[in-house]
């Protein structure tokens, strides 16, 4: 089958490391599902491992792709009961979690010991056949397309945690998400929109405030002094909750727009990892610094569901055939795209 890997990692020319080529079709084993993968959308995982830049270790030639819709083909012996038939669309759930420590036999295995997701562990969704735990695969929200249902796992999934899970937040509540452009903000926009918040967005450029606009928030802000913007619009209240998944730019205004008693949950920290913690206005005015990572697989049905009731739909970018996923990676790496990536695995 045809597969889009990595055949090393690290390197001046990390993008060097990415091949398309023929590797064998892989077999399901006991308790897992073979899907045909029909579209893969694209993470910064997938840089990330090509950098060498990932604590998993990784076994080359690795299938590259977090996140896929396709079809179910087969599953190996001892087929779980409630799976989908083969032939139904599919969506994948892409953590692996390691099934046997103290994290994954409780409720919550995304704080699993040997975390790792597909393509660090084990292949991932840029090959025409994946194999995964049969559990990991949930039949498709009706009406959305194999491209929209790639888009939901690793970027929507993460959104949903940290918005509703982590943070708490109800219909009702305020929340400004910083940084609109990036796929994780774009996300939590859009899910936030639909579950009834008040949202503020912030971008330092014109057109991507426009577009946060487009995909749901209220108000859109420029980063700079959105704290006290903030608070003009609030009354001086502040917001319930800020997404900072920026870090060192957007810290200190998201101190300074959140509510006394407010959290900030922080899913990543893309702009730099170490802010000035302000801990006066933390202790001061009772905050709550909150982190999140990934979801739960209950969270991925609650968000496939929510995605279903709400009509909501994933913001694509540009789609990609297999054979150009290179120059799909050096968009995603030149950061110029608007929504997911997406790559057009299976031969529909
Ligand atoms: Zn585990």
């Amino acid at each position: 089958m045809r597969a889009a890997y990595a055949k090393a990692m690290g390197g001046e020319a990390p993008l060097d490391n990415l091949e398309v080529g023929e590797l064998p079709r892989p077999e399901p084993g006991p308790g897992q599902a073979l899907v045909r993968v029909e579209a893969a959308s694209l993470n910064h995982h997938d840089l990330w491992t090509l950098r060498g830049q990932v604590g998993t270790p990784i076994i080359f030639p690795r299938i590259l792709g977090c996140d896929g819709g396709g079809v179910v083909e087969a599953y190996g012996p001892d087929r779980p009961a409630g799976t989908p038939e083969p032939g139904t669309p599919v969506v994948l759930y892409p953590v692996i979690p390691c099934g046997h420590c103290e994290a994954c036999l409780g409720p919550d295995e995304s704080l699993c010991r040997e975390f790792g997701m597909l393509s660090d562990k084990v292949d991932g969704t840029l090959g025409e056949y994946v194999v995964l735990p049969a559990a990991s695969v949930l039949p498709r929200p009706a009406g959305l397309s194999a491209a929209e249902a790639a888009s939901l796992g690793t970027t929507y999934l993460t959104a949903y945690r940290a918005l509703f899970t982590r943070a708490g937040l109800r219909p009702g509540h305020s929340v400004l998400i910083q940084g609109a452009s990036g796929g994780l903000s774009t996300a939590a926009i859009q899910l936030a929109r639909a579950a009834g918040l008040r949202v503020y967005a912030t971008s330092r450029d014109e057109a991507k405030r426009g577009r946060a606009l487009e995909v749901g928030a209220h108000e859109a802000l420029d980063t700079n002094g959105a704290g006290r913007a903030i608070l003009g619009l609030t009354d001086g209240r502040g917001v319930d909750c800020v997404v900072d998944s920026v870090g060192e730019p957007t810290w200190r205004e998201s101190l300074r727009a959140v509510r006394s008693g407010g959290s900030v949950v922080v899913p990543g920290a893309t702009g730099g990892g170490n802010p000035p913690a302000d801990l006066n206005r933390v202790f001061w005015r009772q905050l709550s610094i909150i982190g999140s990572s990934m979801g739960t697989r209950a969270e991925m049905v609650a968000l496939l569901r929510m995605v279903e009731a709400t009509g909501l739909k994933p913001l694509l970018d540009e789609t990609f055939p297999l054979g150009e996923t290179r120059a799909a990676m050096e968009r995603m790496e030149r950061g110029e795209h608007a929504g997911k990536i997406i790559v057009a695995v299976g031969a529909g």
